[in-house]
């Protein structure tokens, strides 16, 4: 604006401008940070404890943001075997335990609500052989690479009769995934990978270019590798459903008790809020989070992972894509991107590395896959932005470590893995 057209004026003393700033401030403080802050005291809400709260569909799904939380633990307990941490890996042991040492007092102690973690928040896809196959094929050959594949695959054979046995909606889909090629010399790297799997003996099936375009309408990738063996599952679903058999079990799920202190010895002291536990043995099943409680620190490498589920699409949009197999779909980057769909039809993103939440995901990755979905320059098409903490171990393998504490440390698949 000319000068001359500037309205004549007073000048703001600095102390008018302080002052108009703290007012701003306040006012913003009011209307964008104090409801979230009273939000978080809601009693019925799992703690904001490690990090953002997540607007996570599989929660919405699974009715656990209104669900009941089971109250902490209070006191002095002794018990046989105390589970600390209720994602997949707890509840994967407190169940195996408590079906093959019936009797023994079990009381498994979640932070928040079972399913909180990385177990409840992440893209559900159940990819066989993941993530230490390559890694045992380079350094101990086909033969262990199969053995370990095979143990990988009972693990999801496990989620599916788990599912049948207790009536538990998981929505677990036997989809099979796809690995697509980002680039044309990355045809190269699922070449490489398919003979890998004929020398394990396992069949993967390599897509060209042509066959991709017809299967998932895309023409940002350049050819593909099936394998037929994965699956999809809404992970909170499945979470739910494991809190619910293992207290039919007997386990004694006390949630909203963070673990504060481990004092290790041939009877383990945990400390939480309200209680205090003595434990013959304990199962140590916090995953990323165990470095905060000084556990692993040397052998936990907490990442980042974020994904996005979209509003669910349109029959027009559905017909659009194609995708009727409704695989798992990832690429070649090391930066992968992820995408699946929900049961009610939405695509679930997810990005390895990612630094932040990911509402933008769709828009960003989503439409160089389908450009057809309409979503250029829609920043926020994701609906629902979640993320989490999962902990990478040195080369990618589930390792158990048993000290005179006993402890066990490994990421965990589903309800037998552990
Ligand atoms: C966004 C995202 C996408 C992912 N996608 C996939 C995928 O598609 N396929 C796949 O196989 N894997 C995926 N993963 C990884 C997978 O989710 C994890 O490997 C798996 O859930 C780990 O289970 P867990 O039980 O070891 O850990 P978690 O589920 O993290 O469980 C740890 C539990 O410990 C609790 N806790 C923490 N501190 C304390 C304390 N001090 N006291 C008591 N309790 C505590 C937490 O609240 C949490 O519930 C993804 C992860 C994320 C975050």
């Amino acid at each position: 604006m000319a000068d001359s057209k500037r309205k004549p004026g007073k000048r703001i003393s600095r102390r008018a401008f302080l002052a108009g700033a703290a007012l701003g401030g306040a006012g913003v403080w009011t209307v964008g940070v104090m409801p979230r802050w009273i939000f978080s005291k809601d009693p019925h809400r799992p703690p904001k404890l490690y990090e953002y709260f997540v607007d996570n569909y599989w929660f919405e799904s699974a009715g656990m943001y209104d669900g009941q939380v089971n109250p902490p633990l209070k006191g002095r307990q002794r018990v046989d075997i105390a589970v600390v941490g209720g994602g997949f890996a707890g509840m994967s042991a407190a169940y195996n335990l408590a079906r093959l040492l019936p009797g023994k007092r079990i009381v498994l102690l979640e932070g928040a609500r079972c399913g909180y973690g990385a177990s409840g928040r992440n893209g559900g896809i159940a990819d066989v052989g993941e993530p230490g196959v390559d890694y045992v094929f380079e350094t101990q050959g086909p033969e262990a690479a199969r053995a370990y594949y095979d143990a990988t695959r009972l693990g999801l054979e496990q989620i599916r009769t788990f599912a049948d046995e207790f009536g538990v909606d998981c929505e677990l889909e036997l989809t099979g995934s796809t690995v697509m090629a980002a680039g044309e010399s990355h045809l190269e790297y699922l070449i490489e990978q398919k003979q890998r799997y004929d020398q394990m003996g396992i069949r993967l099936d390599l897509i060209d270019r042509p066959e991709l375009r017809s299967k998932v309408h895309t023409e940002r990738f350049f050819g593909g590798l099936r394998n037929p063996n994965d699956a999809i599952v809404n992970p909170a679903k499945l979470a739910r459903g494991m809190k619910d058999v293992i207290e039919t079990l007997g386990v004694e799920v006390s949630e909203r008790s963070k673990v504060l202190r481990m004092d290790p010895g041939s009877t383990v002291r945990l400390v939480t809020e309200y209680a205090e536990v003595l434990a013959s043995k304990v199962v140590i099943a916090l995953n990323g989070y165990a470095p905060q409680l000084g556990l692993f620190k040397n052998r936990i490498l907490p990442v980042t992972v974020f994904a996005a589920a979209t509003e669910p699409l349109s029959e027009t949009q559905l017909t659009s894509i194609g995708w009727a197999d409704r695989e798992g779909l990832w690429d070649t980057r090391s930066d992968f991107m992820y995408l699946r769909l929900s049961a009610d039809n939405r695509i679930v993103f997810g990005r390895k590395n990612a630094a932040q939440p990911a509402r933008d995901l769709p828009a960003a990755r989503g439409c160089a896959l389908h450009p057809q979905l309409g979503w250029h320059g829609r920043r926020h098409e994701g609906r629902h932005a979640l993320g989490g903490y999962p902990g990478r171990l040195g080369q990618h393998l589930p390792r158990r470590c048993l000290q005179r504490r006993g402890c066990g440390d490994g990421p965990a698949g589903g309800p037998d893995r552990g």
